[in-house]
Parts: structure tokens; sequence; C-alpha cells
């Protein structure tokens, strides 16, 4: 099949030197999938037959050579870069992850032959100006067509050779929103527990891309089906099951069904959220409590979420910023909207969430409430929104106001000591006490009047 694709200026350049040099070159992996999906485009990657000291002579001080894959990078101006590899194949893989040995191949053949995905090993060929032919020697484009992810060759031993793959399948799925072919599926569902051999910084990885994406519920429960989620978030796993229906109260469903059902609704787009929202009740596991007239409980289940959601940052080697955010929104997931909150208890909620991450943790309310079957929001909350902006009107203390030492010493036309600080004090006071707002020329016009002395 041949399309037609108006290519960047770089990336046409690439294809001229190598044509030039008498080498071939074709644009693969995910990038000509996108093409054919009409998506947008983000990293094109080249394979050849050139190996790479000839594709660096090919570039001079334009490239760089990583020698970890094996690939050239060139650079270009939005910063990403092109990435250039010369043919591979493949033998053996004895541990699940890293090939025993990676030599370069002879030809495309067996470069997409090594390839994860059928989707995934299609190749452009360049035939003219805007004319390239698609290269599909396993079926890919029937696949596109049927929206299915079907492992290149035999899947159990695909996923035998690298682990990861199985997650990748997952992940595919749910940002393309395709299925998983069925021997595909089976053979992921045989090798689930192959990926404990994969290092836990790649599954983060694919995990929060399938957070990321558009379908991050079902691509959760996909993983679950293939036993992969039981390996990788066992206390979710732990959670399906539990039940928290109490005479008259309005829960249906268990903790975990729950769980998946918040996530779907979460409105955030941030994948830490809505792995906080996957998790924010895992506590509940260890915290039920039934009692004889049916009631079930689980007090406190915030804080044992909060010790899971560590543990769980952790396995995932997440950045502390990360571990912060996730930590965070599961510990205090469960805050108090009622309207006789004092403004005291609304700031140590603000402090224990953190300022910036209020609309998350919002959001996560919202997921939870819509999860268990509930309205969108309540009054209480749209109530408790709107405390929570004026509460962050009000200086917390002194350097909060929006007036300094300065101002003081200007205004008062006094010298630096300790009446500036007696001023503010007074100012500050009288804003706590709603006598005052806190703006700029509010607070100049006060400290005109006020006496230092
Ligand atoms: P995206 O970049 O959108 O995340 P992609 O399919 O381009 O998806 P990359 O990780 O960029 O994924 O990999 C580029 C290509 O390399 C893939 O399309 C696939 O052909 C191949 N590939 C990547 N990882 C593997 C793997 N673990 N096993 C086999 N082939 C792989
Ligand atoms: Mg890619």
């Amino acid at each position: 099949m041949n399309i037609s694709l108006n290519v960047p200026e770089q990336v046409s350049e690439i294809l001229n030197k190598f044509e030039k040099a008498g080498h071939e070159i074709y644009i693969v992996g995910g990038l000509v999938r996108d093409v054919l999906l009409k998506k947008d485009l983000y990293d094109w990657d080249f394979s050849t037959n050139a190996v790479p000291d000839e594709i660096l002579k090919l570039f001079g001080d334009e490239a760089f050579y990583d020698n970890k894959y094996g690939t050239v990078g060139v650079k270009n101006p939005d910063g990403r870069s092109y990435e250039i590899t010369t043919f591979r194949t493949e033998h053996g893989y004895s541990d699940s992850r890293h090939p025993d040995k990676v030599t370069w191949g002879k030809t495309l053949e067996e470069d997409l032959k090594r390839r994860d995905f059928t989707v995934n090993s299609l190749a452009l060929k360049r035939l003219g100006d805007q004319s390239f032919e698609v290269i599909d020697l396993h079926g890919g484009l029937e696949d596109l067509k049927n929206k299915l992810i079907r492992a290149v060759g035999n899947p159990e031993e695909r996923f035998e050779e690298d682990a990861l793959r199985m997650m990748r399948a997952v992940r595919l799925a749910a940002q393309l929103q395709f299925s998983i072919e069925e021997t595909t599926l089976k053979a992921i569902k045989a090798k689930a527990s192959q990926i404990q051999h994969i290092a836990w910084e790649r599954i983060r990885d694919e995990l929060l891309k399938i957070m990321a994406s558009d379908y991050p519920a079902d691509g959760y429960l996909v993983l679950r089906n293939c036993g992969l989620g039981a390996v990788i978030l066992p206390e979710v796993e732990q959670a399906f099951g539990v039940e928290q229906k109490s005479p008259g109260r309005h829960h249906t469903y268990d903790v975990g069904t729950h769980s998946v059902e918040s996530l779907r609704n979460c409105q955030s787009p941030n994948p830490i959220t809505r792995l906080a929202t996957l998790i924010h009740d895992a506590g509940k596991v260890r915290t039920q409590k039934i009692f004889p007239d049916g009631r079930i409980t689980f007090y406190n289940h915030e804080m044992e979420s909060a010790k899971i959601a560590r543990t769980i940052a952790d396995r995932l080697r997440f950045s502390n910023e990360q571990k912060d955010l996730l930590v965070r929104l599961v510990r205090w997931h469960q805050f108090t909207v009622n309207e006789f909150q004092t403004d005291a208890a609304v700031r140590r909620f603000i402090v224990n969430v953190g300022k910036d991450n209020i609309d998350e943790m919002l959001a996560l309310r919202t997921a939870d409430r819509l999860g268990s079957g509930a309205k969108m929001t309540s009054w209480r909350t749209e109530e408790f929104k709107k405390r929570i902006t004026l509460v962050q009107q009000q200086p917390f203390s002194i350097p909060d106001l929006k007036i300094d030492g300065h101002d003081v010493i200007r205004v008062k036309k006094v010298s630096p000591g300790p009446v500036v600080g007696k001023c503010l004090q007074m100012v500050f006071e009288e804003v706590v006490e709603k006598k005052l707002i806190n703006e700029r020329e509010v607070l100049l016009a006060r400290l005109e009047e006020i006496d230092g002395d």
C-alpha cells in the first residue's frame, strides 16, 4: 500500500542523506502506526542497514551516539531528537529482560521481526517526494483496521524474551482504544508472573501511561484481568470482594469496584492523582469491621491507605515529588466539608494537602463521590470550595500581608527597629479579625492611621 505523507523538512533531509550515500533507510515504530491512525506525530524513528560509524559520518556534529541502545540521535529544533538505529536482530533472552546478544541485522525483515506488536512493526519506505510505501510483513495493517494488539510471532516466546511487552500491550490498548488479540491475551495471562523480573522504573512508566490515557479504568481492569494487576498493585487486588454496604447506607460496590469506578470518574489529567484515586480506599481492607447488626465500618482507613500509598510509591520508584502528592491525596481524602468548620480547620486542611494540590484533592473527592454513584457535587462541597478560596485570601502569617516592613518605614517615617514589627502585628491582627481585608491599598491607608509608638 502506498500513502502520501508530508514529512518535516529535517526528516526529508535525513532520508536524502542516506539515499545519496546508497544506504537503505525506513521510517519505523510507533510513528508509522500513528500516521495511519491519523494521530499527532511525535517521535520519528528510522532503521537503516548503515552501521553506527557510517551514520555518524553522514551527520558530523549534528549527531550523537547513544551507546546503550546502539542508536544515533540527530538533534532537531524542538529539542527532541530523531533516532536512527541500525537494523537489529536479537538472540535469546535468558532473563525475560535483556537480550543475551544484540547484533546488527542485515535486512529490514530481521529488524521488523524483533518488534513487539504487529501495529508497531510497520515501516515506511520513501518512493518519491511525498509518496511512501507501507511495508507490512506481519499483518499490522489488518490489525490496525480491527483495532487489535497482536504480538509479532509466538506471543509466549515474545513475552518470555521481554516481559515488559505485556505492560506495553495493555498500555497501547488503553492509549489507542484497541483490544488485545485473543492468543496474545492468553499468553499474557500465562506469563504475567514474569513481570517481576522487570525493573520497577519501566513498569512505572507504562503504568503511568495507562493512568494518563483516556481509559485508565479499563486499562487497570485489563491489567487485573490478565494477572498483572495482582503483581504490580496487590493492595488494590485485595480490595475486590471487600463489602462496604451497611443497612440503609448508600455504598453498593465492594471496595475494589468502587476504586475502579472512582478512577473512571477522575477528571484530573494528572496520572498521579488518578493512581491516588485508584488506591485511596485500599486501607479499607485492613480496617473493615462488621458488627452483628450488619453495620460495616472502616475507621481511620485513610491512614492505612496512606501507608499503602507510601509502599506503592517506593515500589514504583516515584520521585519525592510524585510520592508526596500521592501520599497527601490519599491521606487527606476523607476531609470534612461541613459548614460549621472554623477557619483554622480549613487552614489546617490547606496546609496538610498543600496549597498547590487543592484542585487535585477536589478532583479525587469528586471522583470518589461519582464512583459510589453519588451526584457530581454537593452544595456542601461547593460551599467548601468557596471557603478554601476565602481562607486563602486571608493571610496565614505576617509575611502573607500585602505590605511589609519597608512600607511601614516609608509610611510611618520610622527607622528600622521593633516598632516596624509592632505595626505589622497590629495590622495582621485586624486582618485576622476581618476588620480589614488583605489588600495593599487598604493596609497602607490603615498604616497611616495607626499609632506605632
Ligand atoms: P510511543 O512512543 O507512542 O510510546 P512506540 O510504539 O513508539 O510508542 P517506543 O517505546 O517509542 O514505543 O518504541 C518504538 C518502537 O520500538 C515500537 O514501536 C516497537 O516497534 C519497538 N519496541 C519498543 N519496545 C519494544 C520491546 N520491548 N520489544 C520489542 N520491540 C519494542
Ligand atoms: Mg515512540
